[in-house]
């Protein structure tokens, strides 16, 4: 048992819930206090979800990298007529939605660039071509398309949604999601990793999340650190996130996110955060919400991603067999084989779950339509995918 190796101390701060200010003092913590973090962060995890790590395979399907915002860290938005820039056809989602299906995938990332007509004319006429009016007009008519060729069930990140685009959505995916990121509204000052992002207001995101818990939607958000967040901006980013989830009951999946720094972006020049900050940030986290899945990317971690284990997720993301992280390009994920010997050789088993999580399933199955029959066909009795290991 983890518990007889760690200290009363340590003990004490397991029982108690957290502070804001212990929070913010434990995520600088050094020494040996830093092992003994981690040792209670992860029987925290233990006593949630014992002995068990999930992921999702999925395809990542990059409708379109136009986007009208422009994130200080972002090198997955282009500018029309950029080298790179695309919109996909139904063609190609359909392809790499097929592949995926083939290689034992069941979810479909879709990941785009915020409102791009808004401000490119080519994106308008783009749409027109394909004959759809918006960029989300088009979205939810790719989600409809490979729910009804495929087996795959389509997880939507398309950016701010209002409260019609959310029962839109909802309508042809089991869940969606959307990055707060950070509570910090300075972020959006000039200069800064917001600059000239509208849809980056920390306000627009959380007042999102909650018209999303409003239709019991089950929801993925996080935070990402290194963007020039303060440590207390950090722990009110995840304090706002558990209000939300104590509110409406919604929240599926909270991922720690951290900054990896490209050549070719605005704050290439911007220290990325290091293991360390990382694993302290999972820790506080995941005793912030004991009860609640904590992710983080593996493939920005590497090599060393496996040390996450130890600071008390339970949940590695989407992983792809097939399709590249178009987000981080640079950096591939895991080959699947190598990811679950190391989740092994840390004592747990790797489980394949749905993109909505197994106690996340009921707010699905009882939706009327498809989505509901695709999902009860693809979960097994305990909402992990069916014959998967
Ligand atoms: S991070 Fe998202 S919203 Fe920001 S520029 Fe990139 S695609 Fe657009």
């Amino acid at each position: 048992m983890l518990t007889q190796a760690i200290s009363s101390e340590a003990l004490e701060l397991l029982e108690t819930p957290l502070t804001r200010e212990s929070a913010v003092r434990l995520l600088s913590v050094n020494g040996i206090e830093f092992p003994a973090l981690l040792s209670v962060a992860r029987e925290a995890k233990e006593r949630f979800k014992p002995g068990v790590i999930t992921y999702s395979r999925k395809v990542f399907i990059p409708l379109t990298n136009l986007c009208r915002d422009y994130c200080g860290y972002c090198t997955f938005r282009r500018d029309p007529g950029q080298p790179g820039a695309l919109t996909m056809t139904s063609e190609q989602v359909l392809e790499v939605a097929r592949a995926g299906e083939k290689m034992g995938c069941t979810e479909a990332l879709f990941s785009l660039g915020d409102k791009p007509e808004l401000i490119f004319p080519e994106m308008r006429e783009t749409l027109r071509h394909l004959g759809y009016k918006s960029t989300l007009q088009y979205l939810e008519a790719m989600c409809e398309l490979v729910l009804l060729e495929t087996n795959l069930l389509p997880h939507p990140n398309p950016g701010l949604l209002s409260a019609e685009w959310i029962r839109r959505l909802a309508a042809v995916s089991p869940s969606m999601g959307i990055m707060l990121e950070s509570t910090n509204d300075t972020l959006l000052q000039l200069g800064n990793a917001h600059y000239n992002a509208p849809d980056k207001v920390p306000a627009k995101r959380l007042h999102m999340i909650a018209e999303a818990g409003k239709q019991n939607v089950p929801f993925t958000t996080g935070l990402l650190i290194g963007i020039g967040e303060s440590l207390e901006d950090r722990v009110d980013t995840l304090l706002a996130i558990r209000e939300l989830h104590r509110r409406y009951g919604h929240i599926q999946e909270v991922i720690i996110q951290n900054f990896r720094s490209k050549a070719d972006i605005p704050m290439r020049d911007a220290p990325e955060p290091t293991q360390g900050d990382m694993l302290r940030t999972v820790a506080v986290a995941r005793l912030l919400m004991p009860d609640m899945n904590i992710q983080a990317p593996p493939n920005l971690s590497a090599p060393y991603y496996d040390e996450l284990l130890d600071a008390g997720i339970n949940d590695w993301g989407g992983i792809s067999p097939l399709t590249p992280d178009f987000i981080n390009p640079e950096k591939p994920w895991p080959h699947m084989q190598q990811l679950e010997e190391r989740t092994n050789a840390k004592g747990y088993r790797l489980r394949q779950r749905l993109p909505v999580y197994p106690e996340f399933l009921d707010a699905v199955t009882t939706r009327p339509g498809l989505i509901a029959e695709r999902v009860k066909a693809i979960a097994d009795r305990d909402g992990y995918v069916r014959s998967a290991a």
